[in-house]
């Protein structure tokens, strides 16, 4: 048994795509191509030079001491934060658009909540000069201000989505709709692991990059070509996907996942899915989903842009079932603290999303010698606002 992707696109009872009909022959199309382009040697060959040269891999894999000290392990924090563009986005987004076209499509769409996925698309459209539409829920577009500001000056039309509680799952809604109306000459560069198969396969596999180099890392560093425990935060999957890739069939490697919590998971203001949801259909996929007993929608509540989503990628649902992968629910103020943390104890300001998984530290029971990599999904520079008006939650660290 493994916990990758069957060859009808499910993990487990987990995945799938369920897309309306207009979809159906660009979906199957996709399904059809992507593995064909991804392991031909000339997308690979493309692919490895732009990570390499433009977006700066491999991202170095750091022995934090201090936090290490702290939390009574071997703490390697693996550094998405220094990529191009401040998070893990553009591995995937780098992959997409070179399948894109190769295929032959005319036009970008996506979809953002923090802007991180946004801002890593605008970019190789600019790139690869291809036309490029962003959908962002409002309230987004608000609390995310600067990187609104990026995505314009890269040349991305961005189109503020006012329905629902006009952030993530409002913004997909809307482009999947545009999908729907340009199905031939568009591609939909989707930012997680989420949405109808192909797209979770296709974005882990962009983003396993990030494993192959922990693999490499660890042996020149520890001798030993795995962990004890991976650490990730999870919003959709994808930075998680990418970490636990080429370790998720190893039960020697112990998987912790962080979703938000919001204000509490009992509270209901929350965005922990694994937590609160239950089987349901969600952007194309049957996935957990937070609902309502007859299927409503609930939204999502976070702190954290990038993890304010009602549901989590096939991939994810189905490690948690299995208990393969502990999931653990962090609050906004737990994860605001752990930010504080990480800036005092190693000079690094992590993205607030990157943050979940920071606190998860302070919640297992490590052994001095076990070996814990945690990836730093993205850089806090989009974040320092949040922080600023938070500094009530980072105990000692916030007198100043
Ligand atoms: C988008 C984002 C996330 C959440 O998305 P995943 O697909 O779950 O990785 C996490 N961290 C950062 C920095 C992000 O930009």
């Amino acid at each position: 048994m493994s916990y990758q992707v069957d060859e009808k696109g499910f993990y487990g009872e987990f995945g799938g795509a369920y897309v309306p009909e207009i979809l159906y022959a660009t979906v199957e199309n996709l399904k059809k191509e992507y593995l064909k382009v991804i392991e031909s040697e000339e997308f690979q060959k493309e692919y490895m030079a732009l990570l390499r040269d433009y977006v700066g891999r491999p991202s170095p894999l750091y022995l934090a001491k201090r936090m290490s000290e702290k939390y009574g392990c071997q703490l390697y924090l693996k550094r998405e934060d220094l990529n191009h563009t401040g998070a893990h986005k553009i591995n995937n987004t780098i992959g997409q658009i070179l399948l894109a076209k190769k295929m032959g499509k005319k036009r970008i769409i996506a979809e953002t909540g923090a802007g991180q996925h946004g801002v890593a698309t605008a970019t190789v459209c600019a790139l690869m000069d291809m036309p490029c539409v962003v959908y962002q829920g409002a309230l987004d577009v608000e609390r995310q201000h600067t990187n609104v500001e990026r995505m314009k000056m890269l040349g991305a039309e961005i189109r503020p989505v006012t329905s629902g509680n006009c952030t993530l799952k409002d913004a997909t809604n809307e482009a999947i709709r545009d999908w729907c109306c340009h199905p031939s000459d568009t591609f939909y560069i989707i930012g997680s692991t989420v949405g109808p198969h192909p797209y979770p396969d296709m974005v882990a596999r962009l983003q396993s990059i990030i494993s192959k180099e922990i693999k490499e890392q660890l042996v020149e560093k520890t001798g030993r070509d795995y962990p004890d425990y991976l650490m990730a935060c999870v919003g959709g999957g994808s930075n998680a996907a990418g970490t636990i890739y080429h370790y998720i069939d190893d039960e020697r490697v112990k998987i912790v996942l962080a979703e938000a919590g919001g204000l509490g998971v009992e509270t209901g203001h929350t965005a922990a899915t694994i937590h609160a949801g239950s089987l349901g259909i969600l952007h194309g996929a049957r996935t957990l989903v937070m609902q309502t007993a007859d299927g409503q929608i609930i939204e999502a509540e976070s702190i954290s842009a990038g993890l304010d989503y009602p549901g989590i990628g096939p991939m994810h649902a189905n490690l948690a079932t299995q208990h393969r992968a502990t999931v653990l629910s962090i609050n906004d103020d737990e994860a605001v603290k752990a930010a504080y943390e990480l800036t005092r104890l190693e000079g690094i300001i992590p993205a607030l999303e990157s943050a979940h998984a920071l606190a998860a530290l302070g919640k297992m029971n490590f052994r001095k010698e076990d070996v814990v990599v945690l990836t730093v999904s993205g850089r806090g520079d989009k974040d320092v606002e949040t922080y600023l008006s938070h500094k009530e939650m980072a105990g000692e660290y916030g007198n100043f």
